[in-house]
């Protein structure tokens, strides 16, 4: 597998680039959009890793022309938090998936090792667990296909958990994510959040998918309570 990386700031594009090499990928890594668009005209990457806000040529540009070119190679797109508009030109502009900055190596890998994974001609925006369904693309959600409206922060932490389900997730790492890292506020603000969410999401459709998992935080799940 061969990756590209796009990205202007060397700490980020060095943490990806070193992590992804003990990983066995072979990796280029390119520091501005001109050069970056250069590579990945005349190489067959699998999959590249674009920042947006480069020097150069921007990464939505970059995506655009790629795209045209008829080139195949999976897109993930490093944005800004809380960029939904960037989100959505983006998506519409050819990227198949997005992690927001700051992120950890460990979840760039998970969705790189996904996204490699997956045929190109499948490309799926929609999350779906059980009969909840999300559309990534137009921030839709749909249960047992009725529309459910979310404010944007309930929609960011349904959005994490269904993105991360069957796992436990922490009150902590659900404020790194769907807050911000400078987040001063009680982590009880999670268990507000998710009381809306399980009003709008859970009670009117009778089987819960948000549980509690005693001591830990929450998990979105279709099995039983307890089995989590
Ligand atoms: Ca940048």
């Amino acid at each position: 597998m061969r990756l590209l990386i796009v990205e202007d700031e060397r700490k980020v594009a060095d943490m990806i680039v070193r992590g992804l090499r003990a990983e066995s990928f072979a990796v280029d890594v390119a520091f501005d959009g001109n050069s970056g668009w250069e590579m990945a005209a005349v190489v067959n990457y699998d999959l590249i890793i674009l920042d947006l806000m480069l020097p150069g040529m921007n990464g939505t540009e970059l995506i655009r022309r790629l795209r045209q070119k008829g080139g195949k190679a999976a897109i993930l797109v490093l944005t800004a938090r809380d960029a939904t508009q960037d989100k959505v030109d983006n998506f519409e502009a050819g990227a198949d998936d997005y992690l927001t900055k700051p992120f950890a190596f460990a979840e760039l890998l998970v969705r790189v090792k996904a996204l490699l994974r997956r045929p190109p001609a499948n490309v799926d925006h929609v999350l779906r667990v059980a009969d909840l369904e999300i559309d990534r693309l137009a921030q839709q959600v749909r249960r047992a296909g009725k529309r459910i409206d979310l404010t944007s922060k309930e929609y960011a932490l349904l959005e994490y958990m269904v993105s991360h389900a069957g796992r436990v997730l922490t009150r902590t790492m659900i404020i790194e994510h769907v807050w911000d890292e400078s987040f001063e506020g009680l982590t009880n603000i999670v268990d507000v959040y998710v009381r809306h969410l399980r009003e709008k999401v859970d009670e009117p459709f009778g089987a819960k998918l948000i549980r509690t998992v005693r001591g830990a935080g929450y998990c979105l799940s279709t099995e039983p309570e307890g089995a989590a």
